[in-house]
């Protein structure tokens, strides 16, 4: 495949900051090599000498004074290689793309950490959306990604979507305006990417399934378009097997994946990773070089002892409570809805994530109900029109997190929305 018609103007023009390309080499070199290269400060005159973050179970991590001096400094751009690595292995246990291999002359697939998946999906959208663009697009779908797509000055086509995400007739049917070969002529505008939340979706909570999204690459090979796959919810599904990803189908360098620790490791750490076309990893990695330099070394160094510590089962092991946790949660707020919510709205139970999106019956619009009645009885809900692609568009759906309250608070929560509900209707 050839990636180069996908790349905005700003991010073709990209070139390698020498410096930062020193530093990658530097990272590879053995310890005989002696750099009177870079900028890099010496690290002995830094306050921090070691550290010791103890762990739930009661074991520790150990950053000496040799590795702290590492995480203290600066680094490679896609990520400290061991970390890199690590992940690599990760990705080709879990999705085995098609494509993957691990040499950088003969792999068409590349990796790269980023600052949470966050950073690197807004540095994908802007290498790949020019102004005029056709995108299509979730609706509704993330908030964030609205935040860093609609800036672009594109147009975004919101797919429909039911509790399975995508409905794939509904993308040929918006496909239908154009021919498969008018995308070989820029002025037609095809679109050229498709955003999509295949797991436990923000905020709908729907995941695809593994039919739809064969057949939504097949399409995606129709029209020649990227799919940006993001999937911070993808070690959240709750029942195994876990539904293959976009990744794993990938034979021909169209998808870029989107991971994120956030939901399983740290939020606030901030670290998540691409996967993708080499060509296309590449040019999010010029972008950082010009940007961010790297994820911080420090989180990189604490993430990785502890990888190395647990190894890929006991990373997965983790990952087998953490969704324990969340499927309690999920149940106890389906629970919750059952007892009073019943008659008053309609929702499919999530098989993944954090969110319940509920459709209120007899409310046309929430906002009001949610950012000004609900507030002052003391629940937080998000109104369905910050899903929107135009936020000035009614939305009948409010969308309820089970992630940080207990039981009884959620019970107590929809409690509170049910009597809202009630009193709005009348
Ligand atoms: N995409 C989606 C769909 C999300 O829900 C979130 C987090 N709320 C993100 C991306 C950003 O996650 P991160 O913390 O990895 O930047």
């Amino acid at each position: 495949m050839n990636h180069t018609r996908f790349l905005t103007a700003v991010s073709a023009a990209r070139q390698p900051s020498p410096i930062r390309a020193m530093t990658d080499l530097l990272m590879r070199s053995p310890p005989s090599v002696i750099s009177l290269a870079g900028g890099a400060p010496n690290p002995d005159t830094f306050p921090f000498k070691s550290a010791s973050i103890t762990l739930n179970n009661g074991t520790a991590i150990e950053i000496g004074e040799t590795l702290m001096k590492k995480a203290l400094q600066y680094s490679a751009t896609p990520g400290v290689p061991e970390l890199v690595s690590w992940l690599k292995e990760l990705q080709k246990k879990l999705h085995n793309p098609p494509t993957l291999t691990y040499s950088p002359d003969k792999g068409q697939m590349a990796m790269c950490v980023t600052t949470g998946s966050q950073e690197g999906l807004s540095k994908v959208f802007d290498m790949l959306v020019s102004p005029g663009d056709n995108v299509l697009i979730d609706a509704p779908t993330y908030s964030g990604t609205l935040a860093a797509v609609k800036p672009l000055g594109c147009n975004l086509i919101g797919v429909p979507t039911d509790q399975h995400g995508i409905i794939p007739q509904a993308l040929k049917e918006i496909l239908s305006r154009w021919r498969p070969e008018d995308v070989a002529l820029p002025e037609k505008k095809a679109p050229k990417i498709l955003y999509t939340i295949p797991n436990g979706g923000n905020p709908t909570g729907a995941s695809l399934t593994t039919e739809r999204k064969t057949e939504i690459y097949k399409i995606a090979q129709e029209y020649d378009f990227l799919i940006v796959e993001d999937d911070p919810y993808y070690f959240l599904q709750f029942s195994k097997p876990w539904a293959p990803s976009f990744l794993s189908m990938d034979i021909d360098g169209r998808v870029i994946r989107a991971d994120s620790m956030s939901k399983i490791l740290s939020s606030g750490l901030r670290i998540g990773y691409l996967t993708g076309p080499k060509p296309l990893i590449d040019r999010v990695v010029l972008h950082m070089q010009a940007s961010t330099l790297h994820t911080s070394a420090f989180t990189q160094i604490m993430i990785l002892q502890l990888l190395q510590q647990w190894g890929v089962e006991g990373f997965l092991k983790h990952v087998d409570s953490v969704i324990q946790f969340y499927r309690t949660q999920r149940d106890a707020m389906i629970a919750s809805a059952d007892k009073w919510l019943t008659g008053l709205a309609e929702w499919h139970s999530p098989t993944a994530g954090m969110f319940l999106w509920m459709k209120i019956h007899g409310v046309p619009d929430t906002h009001q109900l949610i950012m000004l009645k609900a507030i002052s009885k003391e629940v937080l809900l998000v109104p369905g029109s910050a899903f929107n692609i135009d936020s000035s568009e009614p939305s009948s759906y409010v969308r309820a997190s089970f992630s940080l309250s207990t039981p009884e608070q959620i019970d107590q929560g929809l409690e509170r929305l049910a009597s809202l509900i009630i009193a709005e209707r009348k």
